[in-house]
């Protein structure tokens, strides 16, 4: 479902991403960890289309993420390409960028009416039944400014499934909630795991969690995978240095 090959991005001098081959399958939870500035979430920017690349070339669902064939070769990709590749592709951030003047409702059905065209109907009843999966059926008239962190990262998750993507995207979406309400949030992300066959990249510091959930492992250093692993072959047996030492620091 995605695929990096030989992706470099660089700023300036700096190396962020290092010919990096990374591969998610249909239906996988992967999970990226590593020290900070090791790309993790430039690997999340550059499927987002948020950042460009050096090098190398993205695939989501089989296709070029930003190129399209001229029937000889790749060439840069059209608008038209490049919005079709984005519906395919959801995310929740660390922040919850709902918007503040919308209820947790009309945040979820403004995406599946301004961008997919569905009906304000279709929308609303695609969106109720997201709400009532992640928890929040009975808060879907509220604004964001009332709900609590852990509900607004709730609520964005629902928003970002109501578009249907093929592949989610989760960036470090626990770090800015009080510890009390993590587990609201992670319980959610559990129930996608083992509910719905949802394809998903994370990036995350909570080893503990990673190792719950993921199918498998990526530790990142310096913008290549130093190992990769089901979640007891990498933190039950590290076998690198460098994993061994970031996971006694971070342990
Ligand atoms: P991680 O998520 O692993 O902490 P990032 O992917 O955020 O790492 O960043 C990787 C490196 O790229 C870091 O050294 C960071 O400072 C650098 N970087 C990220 N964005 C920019 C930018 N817009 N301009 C220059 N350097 C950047």
């Amino acid at each position: 479902m995605v695929s990096f090959r030989k992706v470099t991005k660089r700023y300036g001098s700096l190396v962020v991403l290092d010919s990096l081959d990374l591969d998610v399958a249909e239906g996988e939870m992967v999970t990226i960890i590593g020290p900070s500035g090791s790309g993790k979430t430039t690997v999340l920017r550059t499927l987002m289309t948020l950042d460009s690349i050096n090098d190398g070339v993205i695939y989501v669902d089989g296709e070029p993420l930003t190129h399209m064939s001229d029937g000889t070769k790749l060439v840069p990709a059209n608008q038209r390409h490049l919005r079709k590749m984005r519906s395919k592709i959801g995310m929740c951030f660390q922040h919850f960028h709902l918007f503040p003047h919308m209820t947790a409702l009309e945040n979820c059905m403004e995406g599946p009416v301004n961008v997919l065209g569905l009906s304000k109907k279709e929308a609303r009843e695609r969106s109720e039944e997201l709400l009532r999966m992640v928890g929040m059926a009975d808060k879907r008239d509220q604004h964001p400014s009332r709900l609590s962190g852990g509900q607004q990262q709730r609520v964005a998750i629902a928003r970002a499934l109501a578009m249907r993507p093929k592949v989610m995207l989760f960036d470090e979406v626990t770090s800015a909630l009080d510890p009390e309400v993590i587990g609201e949030v992670t319980g959610v992300i559990k129930k996608l795991v083992s509910e719905h066959n949802l394809t998903m990249l994370m990036v995350t510091h909570q080893m503990g969690f990673a190792r719950q959930i993921s199918d498998r492992v990526s530790f990142f250093y310096k913008g290549r995978i130093e190992e990769q692993g089901t979640p007891d072959e990498l933190f039950g047996d590290p076998k690198k240095e460098r994993t061994q030492q970031f996971l006694s620091a971070v342990r």
